[in-house]
């Protein structure tokens, strides 16, 4: 069994709840949480993705020409109830969720850090919310441009058996959010998509910030922060936040987690001359 401390969290693969020690979930704590990285997919990106990287700086970050990229969901139970961030494409979150003996009528409520459809492309099937109890909570910023300005099929239809139980807010700059739950706060993090949201998670103490898509190539954006990839909606503003959001977690001796850093997705930031430097857990 491995397990880890790291910035005052412990971190494990197999020993904390008994499941199987293969690349597909991570468990950390957090204070009275206990948080689950679910692996929903796994493949080699393509660097034609990113925005503003020299060719020198490709060849020697990415000297292989591909990187592996991966999409991630977190399950976090607390001591009052269940939340999932984000859902993935909504395939193996659902064999997950089962390896940890829960069922999806026990989520009390996704969070979404944004509507790409590799985030929500769990919460319905056919018209039926797949979490059938659950309130789902997303920026109002991004509610409006995916559902109203961009209207895209795809998002009106993941919230809609959701009816009344989705609920918006509006995430404030870090350091100043408040609480959605306790424990559990919203964070601005635009850029990537318009309402783009992080969550910081703490408890007893002890802090873990699921960034969502504050990052998509590691190999390149933490030692190059302002490389930004084609599909935010605003790459400018993407790297100033990825930037702040950075310079807090170094700072602060805040472990991240992240939707397409690779397995464990988990770990500590450190300052490095103009970038960053990145320990994952494991
Ligand atoms: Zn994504």
């Amino acid at each position: 069994m491995k397990r880890k401390i790291i910035l005052g969290i412990v971190c494990g693969m197999a020993a904390i709840n008994g499941f199987a020690a293969d690349e597909a979930i991570f468990t950390c704590r957090v204070g009275d949480f206990t948080v689950h990285l679910l692996v929903e997919n796994q493949g080699q990106g393509n660097p034609s993705i990113l925005l503003g990287a020299s060719k020198d700086a490709l060849n020697r970050y990415i000297p292989g020409g591909t990187y592996r990229s991966e999409v991630n969901t977190v399950l976090v139970r607390g001591p009052d109830r269940t939340l999932l961030i984000d859902t993935g494409f909504g395939g193996r979150i659902f064999d997950h969720l089962k390896t940890l003996g829960v069922d999806p009528g026990q989520v009390d409520a996704v969070l979404l850090t944004h509507m790409h459809g590799d985030h929500i492309g769990g919460l319905q099937k056919g018209g039926n919310a797949m979490f059938p109890r659950a309130s789902v909570y997303l920026a109002q910023q991004e509610k409006a441009y995916w559902t109203e300005t961009a209207a895209n099929h795809g998002a009106v239809a993941a919230l809609a058996p959701y009816g009344s139980r989705v609920h918006t807010f509006l995430p404030k700059a870090i350091g100043a959010g408040e609480e959605l739950f306790p424990g559990v706060r919203a964070i601005a993090a635009f850029g990537h998509t318009p309402g783009h949201t992080i969550y910081q998670i703490e408890s007893n103490g002890q802090k873990l910030l699921v960034w969502g898509d504050l990052m998509h190539v590691e190999d390149i954006q933490f030692p190059l922060p302002a490389v930004s990839v084609s599909y935010d909606t605003d790459p400018q503003a993407a790297g100033i936040v990825r930037k702040q959001i950075l310079d807090y977690a170094a700072q602060n001796r805040i472990p991240i987690a992240g939707m397409h850093l690779r397995y464990p997705a988990a770990g500590g930031v450190t300052a490095d001359g103009a970038g960053y430097r990145f320990s994952p857990l494991n």
